[in-house]
């Protein structure tokens, strides 16, 4: 899940924590702990499966806003599904 690197708070105007990034390529950056498996992005907090919450809520790249865990007509967004069930079976 990459994403600019200047939405990164080291950079004018950026948000994400560049402490919680790492670089992907010269133009993106990634959250710690999603380029290699088993991904468990740094900012996430709790235990999968019972009570997760992002750390960083406010400052999330765009990657996670544009990811809605549930679709328009209020069904669940069954990639979210799929990347649990993957995070399980790691
Ligand atoms: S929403 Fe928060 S915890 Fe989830 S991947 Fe994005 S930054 Fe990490």
């Amino acid at each position: 899940m990459s994403f600019y690197w200047a939405e990164a708070d080291d950079a004018l105007g950026g948000l994400v924590p560049a402490r919680l990034t790492e670089p992907v390529s010269p133009h993106l950056r990634c959250m710690k702990g999603t380029a290699t498996k088993p991904v468990r992005c740094i900012a996430l907090e709790g235990e999968v499966g019972k009570r997760v919450s992002c750390s960083i809520y406010s400052q999330r790249p765009s990657t996670c806003r544009e990811f809605d865990v549930l679709e328009a007509d209020g069904s669940p967004n069954p990639r979210c599904a799929a990347l649990r069930a993957e995070s399980f079976s790691l």
